[in-house]
């Protein structure tokens, strides 16, 4: 049966953060079992009692429940970085991140296969050491199926529940895509084979703008209804700094009859260069005026920066406003950008004008 449960909090106080703040105030009304039951059935956490103080933490859990019941949630992407060094320093950067309660970090999977055994164990200990939930990304570049079977078969032990499942680029210095001896030609199949053997909880790319290689928009929105029918539960968009592109796109989704959450992919600029190679890679485009103010900043990384930490977070908050699920950021594995946006984002609750302080958890 359904209960109900609404948590009082003192207006002011951002919806985003509810699950650590409006347990404190939770004692005054509700019995600790309930506490427990109510938040164990929104998935988004575990609860701990310590030194009379009860503390939420943030373990892993599968994205399609957390997408069910967080609103507007965030989400970080890392990719591997090539030395113990650099992991280090990627270790501190998502500590920096951590208290945003992001939904979920990703780890991406270098191009063509190459960075496998790095995102495998990066994926891991972040899931071990910083208790945050993992979305995994697996290409099909340059593994048979059999190899791809020992990745997922590493992933479950380990306890990863989520994984981003991609074809993958072609390698470097070839013009297309060609699937390996005994592998997948494309994601669509990837999914299928996880949905039969594996309890992932499986994500799958989409392109407001359309994949680069693809036939048609129309060709490729079919492709991503393939991709949802072979058990695709939510999809994370390339990036993009149009957002009537991005609404366009879950607009023609939606008359597809592709019911997936489309989660937003938003970088923010902080290299003219940079984003320029990028955007011309993955077919998305830079609006005129963006494109100008860019230019005029062109050598002055710190004002290419910070005008893209205000581009990123205008489109941030129109897009919440929108309706978009919420916000996943590709971070480059730099933390400043995001964190400044999401930190000023949560302090104005900016998607939420109206915003009257109530919030309601459902158990299923
Ligand atoms: C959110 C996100 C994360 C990413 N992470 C990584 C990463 O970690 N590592 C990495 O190397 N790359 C990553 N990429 C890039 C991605 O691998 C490329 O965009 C790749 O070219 C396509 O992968 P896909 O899974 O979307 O392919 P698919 O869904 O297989 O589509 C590829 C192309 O084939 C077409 N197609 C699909 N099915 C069929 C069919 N049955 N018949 C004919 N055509 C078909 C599609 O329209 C499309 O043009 C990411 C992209 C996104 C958006």
């Amino acid at each position: 049966m359904a209960s109900r449960y609404t948590i009082e909090l003192p207006s002011g106080i951002f919806d985003r953060s509810d699950n650590v703040l409006g347990l404190h105030l939770m004692p005054l009304w509700v019995p600790l079992s309930e506490q427990v039951s109510a938040h164990s059935a929104t998935g988004l956490g575990r609860l701990r009692r310590r030194r009379d103080e009860l503390q939420v933490t943030y373990g892993t859990v599968r994205i399609s429940h957390a997408l069910a019941t967080m609103r507007p949630f965030f989400s970080f992407e890392f990719f591997p970085p090539r030395d113990d060094d650099g992991v280090e320093r990627l270790f501190s950067s998502i500590e920096t991140l951590r208290p945003l309660h992001p939904a979920f970090v990703s780890i991406t999977y270098g191009a063509g296969g190459s960075s496998r055994a790095r995102t495998i164990e990066l994926a891991k200990r972040i899931a071990r050491e910083l208790d945050l939930t993992v979305l995994a990304h697996v290409t099909c570049v340059g593994s048979t199926r059999a190899e791809l079977r020992a990745v997922f078969d590493d992933l479950a032990r380990a306890g990863i529940e989520n994984v981003l499942a991609l074809r993958g680029d072609p390698p470097r210095g070839e013009a297309a895509f060609t699937p390996p001896a005994g592998g997948f030609s494309y994601a669509t199949e990837l999914i299928a084979m996880l949905k039969r053997n594996y309890d992932f909880c499986i994500g799958a790319a989409c392109y407001p703008q359309t994949h680069v290689e693809a036939e048609s928009p129309q060709r490729d929105l079919e492709h991503l209804h393939e991709k949802v029918d072979a058990g695709a539960e939510f999809l994370v968009s390339q990036l993009f700094f149009d957002n009537d592109a991005y609404m366009a796109f879950v607009e023609r989704a939606r008359e597809a009859r592709i019911g997936a959450p489309v989660l937003p992919g938003l970088m923010p600029v902080t290299n003219y260069d940079q984003i320029t190679r990028f955007v011309a890679m993955c077919g998305a485009t830079i609006p005129p005026k963006l494109k100008a103010a860019m230019e005029q900043r062109r050598g002055d990384e710190r004002a290419v920066e910070d005008l893209g930490v205000a581009y990123a977070s205008m489109q941030a908050v129109d897009l919440l406003r929108r309706g978009a699920p919420g916000i996943h950021f590709y971070t480059l594995n730099r933390s400043p950008a995001t964190r400044a946006i999401v930190s000023g984002m949560l302090a104005a609750s900016a998607w939420r004008p109206d915003f009257s302080g109530r919030r309601e958890f459902m158990a299923p």
